[in-house]
């Protein structure tokens, strides 16, 4: 029996460039962000005028967490206690959680089978909520239409910011995820597509809105050091009207960050050729269902989704328990009980009960997996046979309950 040995959540090692920049910030001692001498720019400033460039986007604020620079965006973009705010109902607790502790009330919009978000639904969803702000979740690297949905949304008066947690080099038609909107939010935390271990960035080309992040990241008065921030005359009434809630980021994490974004482009590709190597052959796979990644899409492949949109939920958990078995780690979004970093939308018990039928029967076939970059191509060769035997060997098992028992049991 073939069994992979790999951890999937083994990311590779900082770059050396990057190691050695952060030992050069820890024999300086200046680590915090406004800890600079006469005329030094810090290197959580420069890193946010490069991200700001590499995303094509006027201003950048760099901050603690992806889930941070969710909240600040929010909170600078006026949202009021009890507003609502839309967003996907297939996401991950961070961008419900943001939204909640602003004081939004979420109002979760469907999934298509393709992952990404349901366009009708969404129409239907503004109407009846009186929403004016869509916070857009591109789960798993899944990119809706993002032509259609602009179109609807400038219809509707209501205002975008990305969730591109999962979209960090990544592009619809040309055009950079996160450029779309009034603003975006990414994550360099580690298991997404740099990693600091915890960071976060925001981006926008509204001067108020990045004003105001600013000051509640924790600017106090020295806001004149941010160099991807507005002049001085925009923080005048702002710097007093918005409280602080610490959330930045320092320049240990900025250092390390900083060679990796010059590799981002690299590591898309290298991605992808895994990707697509078990997009291959997990596609040949009687029973198996792979989303189409459609033209206009330039995604990162950091992860894979596959559908058994045939089997029974015991039939599904047994899949998962054969490659468990054999070192192959399948997540479900199927699961009644959260696990792991995967929690269904009815797990979210601090907001209002939702109705959504149509994602929870396209979430209940749903398999989920990380491709970390220290796989080989080799490793993804073996993963896409270990699958595909273990879903082969179910399907043949059907009429056999003694074999699910069996392999569920192991
Ligand atoms: C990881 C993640 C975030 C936020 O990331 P943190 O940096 O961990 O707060 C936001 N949205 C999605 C979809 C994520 O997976």
């Amino acid at each position: 029996m073939k069994v992979f040995k790999g951890q999937f959540t083994q990311q590779e090692a900082i770059p050396e460039p990057a190691i050695e920049q952060a030992v050069e910030v820890m024999r300086s001692g200046r680590l915090h962000r406004y800890n600079v001498v006469d005329g030094e720019a810090s290197e959580t400033s420069l890193l946010e005028t490069e991200f700001a460039q590499y995303q094509g986007a006027k201003y950048c604020l760099a901050c603690a967490s992806g889930g941070y620079a969710m909240q600040v965006a929010l909170a600078s973009s006026g949202i009021k206690h009890g507003q609502p705010v839309l967003t996907n109902a297939f996401t991950l607790s961070p961008v419900p959680g943001a939204i909640h502790n602003v004081g939004g009330r979420p109002v979760l919009v469907e999934t298509t089978d393709q992952l990404v978000i349901d366009l009708d639904d969404l129409e239907g969803k503004i109407d009846s909520s009186g929403a004016r702000l869509l916070l857009l979740s591109h789960m798993r690297g899944h990119i809706a239409d993002m032509g259609r949905l602009c179109d609807l949304l400038r219809a509707k008066e209501v205002s975008l910011i990305e969730d591109c947690a999962h979209t960090m080099g990544a592009k619809w038609n040309g055009q950079r995820s996160g450029s779309f909107g009034l603003a975006a939010c990414f994550s360099s935390q580690t298991y997404k597509h740099i990693n600091s271990g915890e960071g976060g960035f925001l981006t926008t080309d509204d001067p108020d809105l990045i004003a105001r992040a600013v000051i509640r990241s924790g600017s106090y008065m020295l806001y004149d050091q941010h160099d991807a921030a507005p002049d001085h005359d925009v923080f005048v009434d702002i710097r007093l009207d918005n409280p602080n809630c610490s959330g930045r980021m320092d320049n240990l994490r900025a250092a390390i960050l900083r060679p990796q974004l010059k590799i981002l482009e690299d590591n898309r590709i290298r991605w992808n050729e895994r990707y697509r190597l078990l997009e291959a052959q997990l596609s040949t796979v009687a029973g198996v269902t792979l989303p189409d990644r459609p033209n206009a899409e330039e995604y990162v492949g950091s992860s894979i989704q596959l559908f058994l949109n045939q089997m029974t939920t015991s039939q599904i958990q047994a899949v998962i328990a054969s490659c468990r078995e054999r070192g192959v780690e399948l997540k479900w979004f199927g699961a009644e009980e959260p696990t792991g970093y995967t929690s269904r939308h009815d797990s979210w018990r601090y907001m209002d009960r939702q109705s959504l039928p149509n994602s929870d029967a396209i979430l209940s076939k749903l398999l989920d997996m990380r491709v970390p970059l220290t796989f080989t191509l080799d490793d993804c060769r073996l993963i896409g046979e270990i699958i595909a035997e273990s879903v082969s060997d179910v399907v043949a098992g059907e009429d056999s309950p003694e074999y699910l028992e069996s392999v569920i049991q192991a």
